[in-house]
């Protein structure tokens, strides 16, 4: 039996959905798209989450948008993606199911198997709809301010991501994800709210929706000033590598051991010779980084002294985790660098 990979359904009245976002969310049959009618019909933007099952903020903001029954300035697409990784363990545990891919990392040709397909159904949704604008909301797990990135740096962006944040990445990596196969259809951007599990991400998702579905007209210049940051150097564990995060020195289960608190240097520009953590065995590099232009350019960034691994040129980490299981799946952060001028 064949199944629509993307189910479509009006928006439920706000006193009919169920009390919790737990409840909505198992109240849904698979992944969704949820129309809410806005004042202007013939405009739409798009409000994404839970591309990855355990960042439930922007679910938990929507959930209580609803409630509070909005009327949006223009049609509110908002796509609830990887349903079945967000219910299937207690707690928002699965960034997808085991077996599966990552959803995030699918958006782009050929769309194969079910994550492929979903993909694939999610794009031609947001472009048959004519979306004027995307907002894809997410969690992380360290410590992070709220942050936009996205893969262009244009005013229209800029003035989007202002709306939200005070931080602003423009990422030209190439990785499959939603903005950047939707990024010559219309200004879009990904917003990392914070910590999975923190309310103040929770009510960051919550205020994206408010202000991004209330205004008639989207600004065409930033309301602020913005930090901008580029150039992101994604560094991660080399195959098999073990990681564990921890204090003192190397642990004799672990390959690489990280500093527990090493999320605090995220967004701080650190300098050569800050410590990241301790290798096992000094002779074995536990690290690739890659930019945009694919080669590892991990000795550059990173050195060994003295069984130490430390950071080895000026460089600002956004994203960096303390999980073990999100470094390994994904990665243990971002390198980024500022951008003197603004565009
Ligand atoms: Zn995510």
């Amino acid at each position: 039996m064949s199944r629509a990979p993307l189910h479509r359904i009006e928006a439920p009245p706000p006193d009919s959905l169920p009390a919790t976002p737990e409840a909505f969310l198992a109240s849904l049959h698979g992944p969704t798209l949820l129309r809410v009618p806005g004042r202007d019909r013939s405009r739409a933007r798009a409000f994404t989450t839970l591309l990855h099952g355990n960042e439930p903020s922007g679910l938990r903001g929507l959930h209580g948008w609803l409630r509070d029954g909005p009327e949006p300035a223009v049609d509110a697409l908002c796509l609830v993606g990887s349903v079945a990784a967000a219910r299937a363990g207690p707690g928002f545990a699965h960034r997808m199911l085991p077996g599966e891919r990552d959803l995030n990392r699918c958006f782009h040709p050929p769309f194969l198997e079910a994550e492929g397909a979903l993909a694939e159904a999610m794009l031609a949704a947001l472009r048959d709809a004519g979306c004027e604008a995307l907002v894809d909301v997410h969690n992380n797990t360290g410590h992070n301010p709220p942050y936009a990135v996205a893969t262009r740096i244009d005013p229209e962006r800029l003035a989007l991501a202002a709306l939200f944040a005070e931080r602003f990445i423009h990422c030209d990596l190439h990785l499959g994800t939603l903005i950047e196969a939707t990024e010559g259809d219309f200004p879009g951007l990904t917003l990392e709210c914070g910590r999975a599990g923190d309310p103040a991400a929770d009510a960051t998702a919550r205020a994206v929706l408010d202000a991004f579905f209330a205004t008639p007209e989207l600004p065409t210049k930033p309301g602020r000033h913005l930090v901008i940051l580029h150039e992101p150097v994604r560094v991660c564990l080399r195959d098999g590598v073990r990681v564990a995060f921890g204090e003192g020195g190397p642990r004799p289960d672990a390959d690489l051991t990280v500093a527990g608190d090493i999320d605090r240097h995220n967004f701080q520009a650190v300098a050569p010779g800050t410590p990241v953590g301790w290798l096992r065995d000094p002779a074995s590099w536990p690290l690739e980084a890659h930019g945009a232009n694919g080669s590892d350019v991990s000795r550059e960034f990173f050195r060994e002294r003295e069984g130490r691994l430390e950071i080895a040129r000026d460089l600002v980490p956004i994203m960096m985790t303390t999980d073990s299981d999100v470094a390994s799946a994904d990665c243990l952060f971002y390198a980024v660098r500022p951008r003197d001028v603004e565009p």
